[in-house]
């Protein structure tokens, strides 16, 4: 299910093309973040401030909020379940669409989704599961996954979505004007949402006092998939819960911001329930099925921090080793600091080798400045690289830090080294002390040596006349 080579050589093989489209989308993203952030507010990190400790609290109590939500959910009509793993979770929803003998649902973009591979699940079982966010469709179409929480085709450009429009049918000739692009689709699916018999959603938000469920969408596909569909089912990841409507002032000014350096997200749905004898349209019936797949046991541990995240990608946009490698490099759906954070965490048990994904990173700390929630990302991505060592979980991309932890911490051999040093510029690579280093000084540039200057500058520069 998830991919299996390291960062460090995914990188260096992604096409140059696909990583021209990474770094620009990303950079874009963080200036217009920039921008509307400080132009709106004085103080924005006050704001993220407010809204980590509204998350921390959150989390602090979920129990008691998932049962206010659960409660206020069921007030509504709203059908509640509880999946402790991503099989639960999958069957659950496969269960209440045989009930319903549903054969053509749409979706909206979901991580959770993602996360627990439903839409293959779904097909598998011979339900047609048809995304329906212009990003999700086109990734669906070249059978891809995600390499971004926001814009999850940010590595494609649009002469290949223009090809992966002909091969599909969705479109009869090659049209790579982003406007044509956008018709087609929206041509295409707008006669799937009228045959469609169900519509599954993720929710950015859950409001525990009301119950009500609150989605963000640009392109307000989610509304279309809820509008004539008679089933509605959200698949609702624990850590979405907030206390009250009160909230969402902070979050939804955060979210549009920091995620697409929008004001607000162009639609913001707050879905009641399944609709009532008054409204035209609308389900009949609705499901919540909320989704633990492990992280229980991140609140149990030493980095529940990473529980605040609201799915905003902007740690994505600033992050280095992101722009460089892509989202695909992380090998699950969520990818950059987020994902170096939350994928060992949430899956480690299952794939232990994603404890090499907190090594991705330059300890910059950018991602944390963005983040509005202000998750320490630095400080989590260290102590899940010390629990991997004190783990021992063995990993192909390690540094041999040993040697280099002796010469450290012993002033003599360091001093002996440092004069010894400026040979290194001459000598090849491979040479028997160095073999070990072979790899990891093939992927990088050092700079020539000077080894040694600073002492001697040290012992002959003139003292400070008083
Ligand atoms: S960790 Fe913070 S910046 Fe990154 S996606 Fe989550 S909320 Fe956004």
């Amino acid at each position: 299910m998830f991919g299996t080579q390291l960062i460090d050589d995914y990188a260096r093989q992604i096409a140059d093309e696909k990583q021209a489209s990474v770094l620009n989308g990303s950079a874009a993203g963080t200036e217009k973040r920039y921008q509307v952030l400080h132009q709106d507010y004085a103080q924005p990190d006050a704001l993220r401030r407010l809204a980590g400790s509204i998350k921390d609290h959150t989390l602090h109590h979920l129990g008691d909020y998932l049962t206010q939500a659960e409660h206020s959910l069921t007030q509504r009509g709203v059908h509640v379940h509880f999946a402790e793993t991503d099989e639960d979770a999958r069957q659950t929803i496969l269960t209440i669409l045989q009930q319903h003998q549903v054969s053509r649902l749409t979706k909206s973009k979901s991580m959770a989704a993602e996360e627990i591979h439903l839409n293959p699940f779904l097909i598998d079982n011979g339900v047609e599961c048809l995304e329906s966010d212009l990003g999700e469709f086109i990734i669906q179409l070249d059978d891809d996954i995600p390499s971004h929480i926001v814009k999850p085709i940010i590595h494609k450009n649009r002469r290949g979505i223009a090809n992966s429009f002909l091969r599909e049918g969705v479109a009869e000739d090659y049209n790579d004007d982003p406007q044509t692009i956008t018709r087609r689709a929206r041509v295409f699916l707008r006669k799937k949402y009228m045959d469609a018999q169900a519509c599954i959603t993720g929710a950015n938000f859950l409001c525990a006092d009301s119950g009500r469920l609150v989605i963000v969408t640009n392109e307000g596909n989610s509304r279309f998939g809820m509008a004539p569909a008679p089933l509605h089912i959200a698949l609702v990841g624990i850590e979405k819960l907030i206390p009250g409507e009160a909230d969402l002032a902070v979050f939804l000014n955060l979210l549009g911001r920091s995620a697409t350096g929008q004001q607000l997200t162009v639609y913001t749905e707050f879905i009641n329930g399944p609709r009532s004898a008054s409204q035209p349209d609308g389900p009949e019936q609705m499901h919540v099925v909320f989704l633990d797949n492990g992280r229980s046991s991140v609140l149990a541990s030493n980095c529940r921090e990473i529980l605040r995240c609201i799915r905003c990608g902007a740690c994505q946009n600033v992050c280095p080793i992101y722009r460089q490698a892509s989202g695909h490099a992380y090998r699950s759906p969520y990818g950059g600091p987020i994902g170096a954070v939350l994928s060992p965490l949430l899956f480690g048990d299952r794939f232990p080798e994603f404890a090499d994904l907190p090594k991705a990173s330059t300890l910059c700390g950018a991602c944390n400045e963005v983040c509005p929630v202000n998750i320490p990302i630095p400080d989590l991505l260290l102590r899940l690289r010390d629990k991997a060592k004190r783990e021992a979980v063995p990993s192909p991309a390690a540094i041999p830090m040993a040697p280099f932890a002796l010469l450290a911490t012993s002033p003599n051999l360091w001093r002996s080294a440092m004069s010894m040093s400026k040979a290194m510029n001459h000598l090849p690579l491979d040479v028997a002390p160095i073999k070990p280093l072979q790899d990891w000084l093939g992927q990088r540039t050092l700079p020539p040596s000077k080894g040694g200057d600073f002492r001697k500058w040290m012992k002959t520069r003139r003292k400070p006349q008083h």
